[in-house]
């Protein structure tokens, strides 16, 4: 099978953050929807570290009505997720409709797991019902936003200082001074853009 493209941006530092980066360009006219397909979905789980490989294997190929509506379902979550993250950016109270929505996908995606017994240490544990359903991607994706909303600090949540990037991450810097996505790509390019201006 073709080795899978790694089209999505990792600066997030939390795979939340990184699924709303998925959709690159966003301030643009024509934002590139790295989720496009269920496929994309799927590699893009993988690599978050949200699904085991051999599971990604076993999913990428499916295709059909059934996946297509999870791949469109990761979509608008990861739209809920930036309606929220935008409401924080910008001090005005968070949508309760988003967080409804973000809600019921949680619901959904703890509904989708079992605890089991194991031999080693926890001797109870986790894992999914269903080792192999197909809505697995959008379950792991909707715990980690849920891992984002509840368990991190919001104020480390920032948006990239560069006003034509709207990428998202988590600021876990000493001195929690960090303004770009990357350094490589916005920072300099605004510190240029700075040096031309003076
Ligand atoms: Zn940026």
């Amino acid at each position: 099978m073709a080795k899978q493209t790694n089209p999505f941006d990792w600066s997030g530092g939390h795979a939340a953050l990184d699924l709303v980066n998925t959709l690159d360009e966003r301030p643009s006219d024509a934002p590139i929807d790295n989720l496009a397909t269920y496929a994309n979905v799927v590699a893009f789980a993988e690599l978050a570290g949200l699904i085991s490989p051999s599971l990604a294997r076993e999913l990428r190929p499916l295709t059909g009505a059934i996946n297509a509506s999870t791949a469109r379902r990761v979509r608008v979550l990861r739209e809920q997720l930036y309606a929220v993250l935008v409401a924080l950016h910008t001090n005005r109270p968070v949508p309760q409709s988003a967080l409804g929505a973000i809600t019921r996908d949680i619901h959904r995606a703890h509904a989708a797991r079992s605890l089991v017994s194991t031999t080693e240490s926890p001797t109870v544990t986790s894992c999914w019902t269903l080792p192999a359903a197909p809505e697995i991607p959008l379950h792991a994706c909707a715990l980690a936003v849920e891992e984002l909303l509840l368990s991190t600090d919001h104020s480390q949540i920032r948006k990239c200082c560069a006003a034509d990037c709207a990428v998202y991450f988590l600021d876990t810097s000493k001195a929690h001074r960090r303004q770009w996505c990357s350094m490589r790509n916005c920072g300099n390019r605004e510190k240029q853009r700075r040096w031309r201006s003076a």
